[in-house]
């Protein structure tokens, strides 16, 4: 039984997910572990949840198997002594499993791996061992055999308060491994065709995941189950019945960047589910043991999780002689100092927001949300929608096109997606209930016609040029130099908008770059105005089209006259704003409310962030003065600076409260109390 108090999910605010992949080469592990001094270190740090190891991605085990392999040098039981040492200072421990990565069954049964389309084994070349390759076992296979006897050893020999099953995921299309070809065989797919093989994965992930939620609700009712690879867009509906929670993996300073978990916590948090947002203490990604955050941007990531609702878990890898580092626990201890003053705030609060991103399926397959940069589930549109939105202060929503529109007085649905018939329904309704659209490039555009209702826009065609240009009227023109031709790398699409306003003007070059047709370095200069607009308005206002990718563009490139462009767009779009534009497109600003109160984060990030790369914050100077403009149903009784309890100075006019924010931080809590 328990020996101490153990929080369950929605206390467990500040988490560490504790890597530990250690080969079987390695000839000491844990020599170094004290139970109680790992305890304590968590403890110091303010870690009150921790994921632990019970089998990794060599396939060691770390506790006492009858049927794993438990790593050679291991020479104790170091998931028990790990459980019973947290659960005695009140940390909640949830145990690790590493489901389709397992390189030591996926050597010993190689008839188990996943098989591609080549049929070549999914497993790296003999010659190659490169970053995140793994030996990866096939769902269909009496491999699960192995894991859900392994699983029931964990829940019913460990008191562990959840399970975290890594790697849950048949490589796409799928596999054609002898057991998935007669099952597909069995039910009447054929594996030549690339469809029936995407259905097959889903359904074999669908059965091992009902399988482990049954397993688990018969052993440990209560314990939090996640399957990594379902917070996606693509596997978010199919997963949530058979999961406790969401977890977000997403270390900006890895493949993910600062805008894959804004987009998904955002999507999400649509689901009523808590959510765990997950970054890392080191400076590139998982495995990189020397690596280590500032801990200025270990703070601003940690309050940035937080601040969308969600749970923080900070990765870390353990070495492997089983002694947690100090210098990474006084760094995680620094953030997780802040997140402990403010979690109590996220307690029974809302978020507020007036716009949302559609997020369209891309196709008609079953995995309607295959991007075309593949993996980590970054899409550039999304992302470079998430973006700006950020960037201007504006409340939203990601949503799919089964969630509710109506909550929103602008949806942005940005470069692609295709409409249903039934979405398209809702969406007229939308529209004739007063809400606005602005849609862009390929999105809603299929077998040459657009299918949003509402604007009269005809399909001409598109990719004319390698780059063309726009030039913006006077709508659209604020803080866009006065004649200037902005370049649209990748061309857009061309159209005839035959009812409504034209904001903006493809300018054609004078040809096409080529082999024979070319001039100077990079791209031919404009040369007329083509009859297609770059920006269109409905005849109503309600609707507005933007021919380019400007969304994946801005992302890419972080042009900034792609964000001024998206800037002016949005202002015409969305007049009434809940936050004044008026801080410095570094921070953000999310508004949540909480009974009577508003409650406002602002996240400071001194260096500009140009799409993919990061930069990091090595030293903070505080701007001398930021005035956050928020409306406000009604003048609040009092404003305060949360994490001081200071009386912030405040005027109110005409709905709107200009508080004033002496010397900010990277993190800033204001309370307007009493407003709704
Ligand atoms: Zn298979």
């Amino acid at each position: 039984m328990r020996e101490g108090w153990v929080r369950g999910l929605e206390d467990s605010y500040r988490q560490v997910h504790l890597d530990f992949h250690t080969s079987p080469l390695i000839p000491d592990v844990a020599a170094d572990f004290n139970p109680e001094e790992f305890a304590d270190t968590l403890s110091r740090a303010f870690v009150n949840s921790v994921t632990v190891f019970a089998k990794c991605h060599h396939g060691m085990s770390y506790y006492d198997t009858r049927i794993g392999v438990k790593h050679p040098s291991l020479r104790i039981d170091l998931l028990r002594e790990m459980v019973d040492a947290c659960h005695r200072r009140g940390i909640r421990v949830a145990a690790y499993y590493s489901v389709c990565w397992d390189s030591y069954i996926g050597e010993e049964h190689p008839e188990w791996l996943q098989i591609d389309r080549s049929g070549v084994p999914v497993r790296p070349k003999p010659f190659e061992r490169p970053y995140y390759s793994w030996e990866t076992l096939c769902l269909n296979t009496p491999y699960v055999d192995y894991v859900e006897t392994q699983v029931r050893e964990v829940l019913s020999g460990y008191d562990v308060d959840g399970v975290f099953l890594d790697i849950v995921v048949q490589r796409r299309p799928g596999c054609l491994c002898r057991f998935c070809r007669s099952s597909m065989d069995r039910l009447g797919m054929n594996y030549a065709v690339e469809e029936d093989l995407r259905r097959h994965s889903r359904m074999i992930e669908e059965r091992f995941m009902a399988r482990m939620w049954r397993l688990v609700r018969e052993i440990r009712p209560n314990a939090t189950l996640f399957f990594n690879g379902a917070s996606s867009l693509n596997m978010a509906r199919l997963a949530e019945r058979y999961l406790t929670h969401f977890e977000i993996e997403s270390l900006p300073t890895g493949p993910w960047g600062y805008y894959h978990f804004p987009l998904y916590a955002r999507y999400l948090r649509n689901f009523g589910k808590p959510i765990v947002g997950m970054t890392g203490r080191f400076h590139l990604s998982w495995g990189d043991f020397g690596g280590l955050k500032p801990s200025a941007q270990l703070v601003y990531e940690a309050a940035r999780i937080m601040a969308h609702g969600a749970a923080v878990s900070i990765g870390d890898q353990m070495h492997p002689r089983g002694r947690l580092d100090e210098a990474v626990y006084n760094t995680i201890g620094e953030a997780y100092k802040v997140v402990r003053r403010v979690e109590g705030l996220m307690h029974g609060s809302e978020p507020v927001y007036e716009a949302s991103i559609l997020a369209l399926p891309r196709s008609r397959s079953a995995d309607a949300y295959v991007f075309q940069e593949g993996g980590f589930g970054i899409d550039d549109s999304l992302a470079g929608a998430v973006k700006i939105l950020l960037e201007d202060k504006i409340q939203f929503n990601v949503i799919d096109n089964l969630m509710d529109f109506d909550r929103y007085s602008l949806l942005i649905i940005p470069d692609f997606g295709l409409l249903d018939d039934d979405s398209r329904k809702r969406i007229a309704e939308y529209l004739s209930g007063g809400g606005r659209v602005i849609f862009s490039y390929k999105a809603c555009l299929e077998e040459g016609g657009f299918k949003l209702p509402g604007i009269d826009l005809t399909f001409i065609d598109s990719e004319r040029f390698d780059v063309d240009f726009i030039q913006v009227g006077s709508k659209l023109s604020e803080d866009i130099p006065p004649g200037f031709d902005i370049a649209m790398y990748g061309s857009g699409v061309y159209t005839g908008l035959s009812d409504g306003e034209v904001l903006a003007w493809v300018k054609e070059p004078y040809f096409k770059r080529s082999y024979r047709t070319y001039t100077s370095h990079t791209y031919t200069p404009a040369c007329r105005v083509s009859g297609s607009p770059a920006i269109a308005l409905s005849r109503d206002g309600k609707i507005m089209y933007i021919y380019s990718q400007i969304f994946a563009a801005y992302f890419r490139h972080g042009y900034w006259l792609y964000g001024r462009i998206l800037r002016n767009c949005l202002g015409l779009m969305l007049r009434e704003r809940l936050v004044q534009p008026t801080l410095p497109p570094t921070s953000e600003v999310y508004l949540w409310r909480r009974m009577g109160s508003l409650i406002l984060h602002l996240m400071n990030y001194q260096s500009m962030r140009i799409g993919r790369h990061p930069e990091y914050i090595t030293e903070y100077t505080s701007y001398s003065t930021l005035r956050p403009r928020v409306r406000v149903p009604r003048e609040p009784r009092r404003v305060y600076n949360y994490m001081s309890g200071e009386d912030l100075r405040y005027s109110f006019s005409d709905g709107v409260v200009e508080l004033v924010l002496e010397e900010p931080g990277i993190y800033e809590v204001a309370v307007l109390e009493d407003v709704f």
